[in-house]
């Protein structure tokens, strides 16, 4: 293992529980679960265990799992879940939120499991995968919608917008295309 590649090190400016909550959304999207959403939160599983940990101590582990992908990987071969289930690590520390994922080099892979050419490839997306929707989870808005009535100047349709406030882009008619539409009243 090799700390530099294989320990992902980011940070995040929102909350610890609004990353954890973005992150759990991002990833129902590309068909992920985490499997410990009800325990994922350290401070009340330590507890309700007897652990003691003071009210700022606010780790998340979240267990995360394609069960589409895991079902016909496991089922091939077992010996592969010593490299699942993943975790993301989330908790503050100074202020920042931070978060870690460890995930393992080809070379770990083939090492520990041995005559399953097919599995380095196939863990090694999920890796990248978990990465990518990290970062996706970080940029996610969570800006107010916005939903405003528009109507098309030339063929008169009537259509709505969902707007954040960061997303100020052209409006166009999503039946003749034109940009020559007139907002009307804010509907909610
Ligand atoms: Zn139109």
């Amino acid at each position: 293992m090799n700390r530099n590649n294989d320990l992902y090190i980011t940070e995040s400016d929102k909350s610890v529980s609004q990353f954890v909550a973005d992150f759990t959304d991002t990833v129902k999207k590309y068909a992920f679960v985490v499997n410990n959403f009800d325990s994922m939160n350290m401070k009340n599983t330590f507890r309700e265990h007897g652990g003691e940990v003071p009210d700022s101590f606010d780790l998340h582990m979240l267990q995360i799992c394609k069960p589409t992908k895991a079902d016909k990987s496991l089922t091939m071969n077992p010996e592969r879940a010593i490299f699942m289930p993943k975790f993301v690590m989330v908790f503050s520390k100074e202020g920042k939120t931070q978060i870690r994922y460890l995930s393992y080099s080809v070379a770990d892979i083939e090492a520990f499991v041995l005559d399953d050419p097919k599995f380095p490839e196939s863990v090694s997306q999920t890796f990248v995968k978990i990465r990518s929707m990290i970062e996706e989870a970080k940029k996610k808005s969570n800006l107010p919608i916005s939903i405003f009535e528009y109507k098309c100047n030339k063929c008169k349709n009537e259509f709505e917008h969902h707007i954040s406030e960061d997303n100020s882009q052209d409006i166009s008619c999503p039946e003749c295309n034109t940009k020559e539409v007139s907002k009307k009243v804010s509907a909610a």
